[in-house]
């Protein structure tokens, strides 16, 4: 709280994903809470820059938390009363707007202090949301790497079987030989029942479901969330999915994700 005195704190609906923004204004610093699309329409939009917000929760020097509703057309409730203006403390039950949207103050209080600590960690650059980020731009190399491994296997497949068949033909060409002409379809048949044999045992040597088996495996330890505090396997879907079907955010723990 000793970090917070002194601040004011905008609350609203996060214009872009519908999530609940909380933003330090003057500051460029805000963050979003929440799932996408989790906050009503009753609840108005937050534009730090532009000083719009649903309401403001203001920290005085001797730690009062005081919350102000900003817009007439608002409504904001403590204790299922609608207010103005209140003194709340950490246990208020607060919500925005005609839908009862209720919103955590320990967890308001406990991101913008996070907020604030960020700023004097390390620079910040503006619209960084403070939220984690992790890059995944190599990913597309795991992901293509799959494809190119599985094509790989794939070809070798084809190339075995068709040995394979090759050598069942010659056999079956070289057999009419023995009475023809006698030592030479001998000769003929032996090369190819070795022939057939030795793609028969090439193929049990290379089982391609054991090596796809392998990839697969090596594909899952790789195509992971880059947080090490999560690391899961993201699924079999192409990185170009990826990025659509998350929305660039990991369905798991919520850190968001860029390339670069
Ligand atoms: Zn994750």
């Amino acid at each position: 709280m000793e970090q917070l005195k002194g601040k004011t704190i905008l609350i609203g609906k996060e214009p872009s994903q519908g999530r609940l923004l909380v933003a330090l204004p003057g500051s460029g610093k805000s963050a979003a809470i929440g799932l996408p699309g989790s906050v009503p329409a009753s609840v108005s939009r937050c534009r730090p820059a532009e000083g719009i917000a649903h309401a403001k929760i203001s920290i005085d020097q001797s730690g009062n938390i005081i919350l102000t509703n900003l817009k007439s057309q608002n409504a904001t409730y403590v204790n299922g009363s609608e207010i103005e203006s209140k003194r709340i403390v950490t246990d208020s039950l607060v919500s925005l707007g005609k839908d009862h949207f209720a919103v955590s103050v320990p967890l308001i209080l406990e991101t913008a202090r996070k907020l604030v600590a960020v700023g004097q960690e390390r620079p910040q650059t503006p619209g960084d949301s403070g939220a984690k980020r992790f890059n995944i731009a190599h990913l597309e190399h795991v992901w293509n790497d799959l494809i190119a491994r599985r094509k790989e296997v794939q070809a070798k497949q084809k190339q075995i079987n068709l040995v394979r068949s090759g050598c069942g033909v010659f056999t079956m060409c070289a057999m009419p030989c023995i009475f023809l002409f006698g030592p030479i379809g001998y000769v003929l048949t032996g090369i190819g029942i070795i022939g057939n044999i030795y793609s028969f045992v090439g193929l049990k040597n290379d089982d391609a479901s054991d090596v796809l088996e392998r990839l697969n495996e090596d594909f899952q330890d790789r195509y992971v969330c880059p947080n090490p505090d999560c690391n899961k396997f993201l699924g079999n879907l192409s990185y170009r999915l990826l990025k659509r079907q998350y929305s660039m955010h990991c369905p798991y723990c919520k850190c968001e994700y860029v390339e670069k």
